[in-house]
């Protein structure tokens, strides 16, 4: 068995190794002891119309996933194009979908739902997802593992049916443009929608001049359904994200995740965390965040004029810089050091990330191997695993059956010396978007310790000396063959910001804050705000 959690956050919770990162003592030192756990509770594989058998999806998820709601498409009130020849295949397949969810797709996604739920370990929801034009797309999430699908003639209705339910209905790719399913503020609903997604596979919310725009057909991004716009209006929200995969693979890396603070990785826990906005979002990588105003952490409301801020940030890799953004503005922006601390001694704990793929074939490559230290250990293992890259049907992948196999990647073992992995990779398809896979090592080891991969029958280290000092590729047969990539180790120094300020500026009534973090490798992490009254 394992005795390394190869899922969720790399801090490890089991008793046969010793915690070396405890979050609950870095985080939240005045509060009860408080995690960090991820997961995805937007996504779609074949069951609806997207891409990968269901099962897959759930054990893709397993692999490094706490929670996760899959969400069939559900409906579309108002569907538009029925007279527009332009949209006949998209009206086509969103019909078709809806009607195998009603036939017998939905008994069958809520008994696979209840079977994969493990409290503790891997906790399922039943979810949904109804489309519209006029108020946006949202999700429909339950509490209950046996939650109907409920029937709903337009956004409202759906909030409104629900509301003596423990549900939440929240919106998504709210960027898109009011009218074509992007966001409409002025429909927000408080106490149903304790939270947004400002990321996925379409683009970033936060404002309109974030990085990654929307480039889907849906159309280009707008400020007025952001984040930043909905907060200037003083609408109070958490903001996460999720991966709207359409591939079967939840989680998948670089799509987005939901990050919440709970006490313990259980229904209850994580329900009454979200409820209380105690929910951030990351693009990617599982950054970590805290961050309190005086007793509040992410999410919540106080009253004061002293404001005694307080960050701590673990990144996965090189941290670029931390801003601080009070209502709307920069407060202040924390940089880091651009190379690692050299006085950091023989011992060095470090994180490397060890990547894989490239080549030119899309024929998929099957990694079988292992990475090994020779001298030390490795504290943690964090997966950077992703499905196939796509937002929405692929149509030469669609006949009477789907054709498309999810590759399910996975950590089959990690000890304290070597981990192996069972992994697939294609070429990427197209020089922006990657199709590679990874883990990051957490590792403690001496300088002139080496780090082994051996994979599909070759060997390749390097040492830590050379780990700190830059990154390296290998390819496995040659020029444009598959690829492994080393990447430069991150020391703590680099990938660790422990901060604190105090602001007794009030500028209104009720000041927002929040913080987002940006790593050198363009993961990003935003906060849920923080509000606070001027009184
Ligand atoms: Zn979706």
């Amino acid at each position: 068995m394992n005795f390394l959690r190869s899922n969720h956050t790399n801090i490890m919770r089991t008793k046969l190794l010793p915690v070396i990162f405890c979050l609950s003592t870095f985080i939240f030192a005045q509060k009860a002891e408080r995690h960090i756990y991820f997961g995805d509770i937007h996504n779609h594989c074949n069951l609806t119309y997207g891409h990968g058998d269901m099962r897959d999806a759930f054990e893709a998820a397993k692999q490094q996933l706490d929670f996760l709601s899959l969400t069939p498409h559900a409906m579309w009130p108002g569907m538009p194009g029925k007279d527009d020849p332009r949209l006949a295949w998209v009206i086509d397949y969103h019909s078709q979908a809806f009607a195998r969810l009603r036939n017998d797709g939905w008994p069958k996604y809520v008994a696979m739902t209840k079977e994969y739920n493990q409290e503790g370990k891997f906790v399922t929801f039943i979810g949904f997802e109804i489309h519209s034009m006029v108020y946006g797309d949202h999700v429909a999430l339950n509490y209950s593992l046996e939650a109907p699908l409920v029937e709903a003639s337009s956004v409202p209705d759906l909030i409104d049916k629900l509301k003596n339910t423990k549900a939440f209905v929240t919106p998504h790719h709210m960027g898109y443009l009011e009218g074509y399913r992007g966001y409409k503020w002025r429909s927000f609903n408080s106490s149903m929608t304790p939270f947004v997604e400002i990321y996925s596979r379409h683009g970033l919310a936060e404002d309109d001049l974030s990085d990654f725009p929307n480039l889907h057909n849906m159309g280009p991004r707008n400020y007025e359904g952001t984040m930043v716009s909905g907060l200037n209006k003083g609408y109070k929200f958490g903001v996460m994200g999720s991966t709207d995969q359409h591939a079967g693979y939840p989680g998948s890396y670089g799509d987005g995740l939901m990050a919440v603070i709970a006490e313990e990785n259980t229904r209850d826990a994580l329900w009454n965390a979200i409820a209380k906005r105690h929910v951030y979002c990351v693009t990617g990588d599982k950054i970590k965040l805290d961050f309190c105003i005086n007793d509040a952490i992410m999410g919540d409301e106080i009253s004061g004029q002293k404001r005694n801020i307080a960050l701590k940030v673990e990144g996965q890799n090189f941290i670029d810089y931390v801003d601080i953004i009070k209502n709307g503005k920069q407060y202040t922006r924390i940089n880091t050091p651009t190379i690692n601390a050299e006085n950091i001694g023989d011992s060095v704990h470090a994180k490397v990330k060890i990547e894989f793929g490239w080549g030119k074939e899309e024929a998929y490559i099957h990694w079988q191997g292992n990475l090994k230290l020779s001298e030390g250990r490795i504290i943690s293992i964090t997966p950077c695993f992703r499905g196939a890259a796509y937002t929405s049907p692929q149509k030469s992948q669609i006949g009477t059956i789907d054709l498309f196999k999810t590759h399910v990647n996975r950590v089959l073992s990690c000890t304290s010396k070597q981990t192996e992995l069972d992994i697939y990779t294609t070429t990427n398809p197209n020089t922006v978007t990657s199709a590679t896979q990874a883990v990051i090592l957490e590792v403690k080891m001496p300088r002139k310790a080496k780090l082994i991969a051996s994979f599909n029958g070759k060997t390749f280290e390097h040492n830590m000396q050379e780990l700190l000092d830059g990154t390296y590729s290998h390819f496995m047969i040659g020029w444009l063959s598959e690829a492994i990539q080393f990447h430069r180790a991150a020391t703590e120094s680099v990938y660790k910001i422990d901060y604190k300020t105090t602001d007794d500026k009030p500028e209104k009534t009720t000041d927002y804050y929040y913080i987002r973090v940006r790593q050198r490798d363009g993961n990003w992490a935003f906060s849920s705000p923080i509000w606070v009254n001027n009184k």
